[in-house]
């Protein structure tokens, strides 16, 4: 089945994004969310992005114009019925993910492919409450989506074959590259980066060292690009707590438990970038550690 129109379910931090992405690539994209400003900030968001691509010569002033003409939204979600590939990427809770696939599947093509960006939640029991657990898979963008090469594709253990090539022939209409992984908790990226985010943050919590010189060590030590405190601010703390929460709940080893202090940073709503505070406060001209 050609896929020619896209459902986005979610305009946070990664269904701007992911709009970005697949508008440039001459997909009509219709974007849904429960918050009437978060799709206002997603456009204004997708056209200062696309704008900034085009000061670097990446793409030209038309391009940008067309893709911003591909981008339509709507607060009605189940006015997705009609499009031909669904990527939800609402907040990272089961309970709102589901809810989301109950009420937009009578609403479908007997065709269309559902998809999920969750960095964490078992594609397989998320497809079994569809009619169509044959026809849905994990689609697991990176954040910032428009500069990360990678998409997790994950197959959750009804999917079909034609559904996986489906989603791999948009990925590599995307320009980026796929990576397979099976559906156990986290899948790949989060399997192995939240651990070591979660680690960096006993390292803050049991006062081993500072937000500064714990971020200065991986990134000067280890050569990444991002500390692992500023890496988590950009995520979101709450959603670094939930993929925590699904790997010790899903793979029932202590070793995943969740840091206290990442727990305590979420109750106080400092959930990083996101909120203008969180292993950094944001809200001045430069971040300002917290601890
Ligand atoms: P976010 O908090 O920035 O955005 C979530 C959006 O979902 C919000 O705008 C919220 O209003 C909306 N929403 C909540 N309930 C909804 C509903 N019922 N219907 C429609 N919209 C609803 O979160 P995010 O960082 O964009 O994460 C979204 C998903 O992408 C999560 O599953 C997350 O695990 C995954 N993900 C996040 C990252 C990351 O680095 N942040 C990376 C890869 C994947």
């Amino acid at each position: 089945m050609a896929i020619e129109k896209v459902g986005i379910v979610g305009a946070g931090q990664m269904g701007n994004g992911i709009a970005h992405v697949f508008a440039l690539a001459g997909y009509d994209v219709l974007m849904t969310d429960i918050s009437a400003e978060a799709l206002d900030a997603a456009v204004a968001l997708i056209d200062r992005n696309l704008e900034r691509q085009v000061g670097k010569d990446l793409i030209s002033a038309d391009d940008k114009a067309a893709a911003l003409g591909r981008i339509a939204t709507t607060q009605t979600l189940t006015d997705l019925g009609p499009t031909d590939l669904i990527i939800e990427a609402a907040t990272e809770r089961e309970t709102v993910k589901q809810a989301i696939f109950e009420d937009l599947v009578p609403h479908l093509k007997p065709e269309t492919i559902l998809t999920s960006n969750t960095s964490s939640i078992s594609i397989t029991r998320l497809a079994s409450r569809t009619d169509r657990p044959e026809k849905f898979m994990g689609f697991h963008f990176m954040n910032p989506v428009p500069i990360m090469q990678l998409v997790e594709l994950i197959r959750g253990i009804a999917t079909d074959e034609a559904t996986f090539k489906a989603c791999h022939g948009v990925v590599e209409r995307l320009g980026k590259t796929s990576a397979t992984a099976e559906d156990f908790p986290a899948f790949i990226v989060n399997r192995i980066l939240m651990p070591m985010i979660n680690e960096a943050i006993y390292t803050l919590y049991e006062g081993v060292g500072s937000v500064k010189s714990i971020d200065t060590s991986l990134k000067l030590g280890a050569n990444h690009p991002m500390g692992p405190l500023e890496l988590a601010d950009f995520i979101g703390l709450d959603t670094c707590l939930a993929i925590m929460n699904v790997l010790h709940d899903g793979l029932a080893d202590t070793k995943y438990r969740p840091c206290p202090l990442l727990t305590k940073y979420v109750e106080a709503g400092w959930l990083g970038r996101k909120t203008k505070r969180g292993f950094y406060d944001y809200r001045g001209e430069e971040p300002v550690p917290t601890r």
